[in-house]
């Protein structure tokens, strides 16, 4: 059975780029009933921090991406922080080191910049060059005796190296493009390079599915897994699918700098997880030729890595906008109404927690939850059930008001007062006959009275929401609106 890995460095704040990675792994683990597992790559000391640490899990939780083993869960290959792994890593090294499968190298960055300049002013490859390759035993010592420090490389195998990736098919490397390169520091602190592939390894990773910027390393990783199999720490080399480049605004490429890049962004405001996961999906993959909007259980139902596209995806936020609005309908109105209190229980403008009307909440729900795109818009429609005074939008005030609606709202208050406030039908009738008495056709006459209760022109169904706002307050407000 598959065993995949999602294994994010803990820098910066999750991006929309590696929920898309994680996604794709959890459900290429749970199409297969395989097993996903969770690591940490925390060997950058300078960059990682446990805040970013937390937030990782948190995100992952609130997404509904869950793992096997990891943080946490635990599993047969703990710990999973690569932080607590370093004797592992120590020890793999010195059996590549013994093997003859890496090397120390001495040269210094000013004299590997030199030749690499020189390669280049000479049209030749400017990678490593492999002067430290075979050193003899004296020539290593007399660099010591120079007191020089040195890390250590990796020996690349001097033929091409050809794999089969999951999503792009045959590539193949020349060994001119993939030179030898640094698996320890000279401090004895392990790369990337090294950690990754080796965890893969111990962990029997069994399908490496990660972003398209790390093809380059996969040759460099094929061939240390080759050596890590000679030397019996690993069994088989993982299959490698790289899932296509999001890109961006202006056909650049998605940076997790890009602010539409950041997870939080959408979790701030009111995206649903599954509405987030759906549309993400859609980057590099897609569910049927005429559908685009399924439920989770129904992805991982369908998901198949060989259909992922190679060609770069484009990042639309009014797509994902448009597929959460979706997501949105299809909960169950209780579920909806329960979804949105987060953004109704916080205190905003001048509305205290202790305003919000449960029952004046539950009744207008149904009516929300067929307009919301995020669920952070509820509350701008529904302020106006809580507020003690509706919060006025002038340049709708403005719009609403033109032409002396005086009369009109007066007759409206009149008929108002008369209709029936269990029944919409009845206090539409009542404007619509004020409309009639000024001219005017119900679209314009409900201008005013809408402004003057919610503080808007456009929102939820208006004598629906009279209805729940109740008599008394809705007369009061187009009084203070006439005064
Ligand atoms: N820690 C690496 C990263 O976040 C993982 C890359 C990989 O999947 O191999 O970029």
């Amino acid at each position: 059975l598959p065993r995949v890995r999602f294994c994010p460095s803990p820098t910066g704040n999750p991006h929309v780029g590696l929920v898309r990675t994680a996604l794709f792994n959890w459900a290429f683990a749970r199409h297969n009933e395989g097993t996903m597992v969770f690591r940490i790559e925390d060997t950058d000391a300078a960059r990682d921090s446990e805040e970013s640490y937390d937030q990782l899990l948190d995100s992952l939780k609130w997404l509904g991406l869950d793992w096997d083993e990891g943080p946490e869960v635990g599993g047969p290959h703990a710990p999973y922080r690569q932080s607590q792994r370093m004797d592992i890593y120590k020890d793999v090294a010195d059996k590549l080191l013994a093997g003859g499968y890496a090397y120390p190298c001495y040269c210094t960055t000013e004299e590997l910049d030199e030749r690499r300049a020189a390669a280049r002013a000479a049209g030749r490859p400017s990678g490593y060059d492999g002067h430290c390759r075979d050193l003899t035993a004296e020539q290593k010592a007399a660099y010591e005796a120079e007191g020089r420090a040195s890390i250590v490389r990796f020996r690349m195998p001097d033929e091409p190296i050809t794999f089969t990736d999951l999503v792009r098919g045959e590539l193949t490397f020349t060994p001119e493009n993939v030179p030898d390169y640094g698996i320890l520091r000279a401090n004895g602190a392990p790369l990337y390079t090294l950690v990754n592939p080796v965890d893969d390894a111990l962990m029997e990773i069994t399908h490496v599915l990660r972003g398209e910027d790390l093809l380059s390393s996969t040759p460099r990783q094929v061939a240390l897994y080759k050596a890590l199999i000679e030397l019996g720490v690993a069994k088989e080399i993982p299959s490698f699918g790289h899932l296509p480049y999001v890109m961006g605004e202006g056909n650049k490429k998605l940076s997790k700098r890009d602010p539409e890049a950041s997870l939080n962004l959408y979790r701030e405001r009111g995206f649903l997880p599954e509405g987030l996961l759906n549309y993400l999906s859609l980057l590099g993959w897609s569910f049927s030729a005429d559908q685009d909007i399924f439920t989770i259980p129904e992805m991982v139902a369908k998901f198949d890595i060989s259909e992922v596209n190679a060609n770069p995806a484009r990042f639309d936020l009014k797509k994902a906008e448009s597929i959460n609005a979706d997501h949105i309908r299809m909960l169950d109105v209780k579920a909806f109404a329960a979804a949105c209190e987060p953004w109704l229980e916080a205190p905003f403008a001048n509305w205290e927690p202790e305003d919000f009307d449960r029952a004046a909440w539950e009744a207008i729900a149904p009516h929300a939850q067929t307009r919301v795109t995020v669920l952070s818009d509820i509350t701008a429609n529904v302020d106006f059930l809580f507020l003690s005074e509706p919060v006025f939008d002038q340049p709708s005030w403005d719009k609403a008001m033109k032409g002396e609606p005086a009369a009109l709202l007066t007759t409206a208050r009149e008929k108002l007062e008369a209709a029936d406030w269990s029944d919409p039908e009845s206090l539409k009738n009542a404007v619509l006959a004020a409309g009639e008495a000024h001219g005017l056709k119900l679209g314009k006459a409900q201008a005013p009275v809408r402004v003057a209760v919610t503080g808007r022109t456009v929102g939820l169904p208006l004598f629906e929401s009279l209805e729940i706002l109740g008599k008394e307050k809705t007369l009061t407000r187009v009084d203070a609106a006439l005064a």
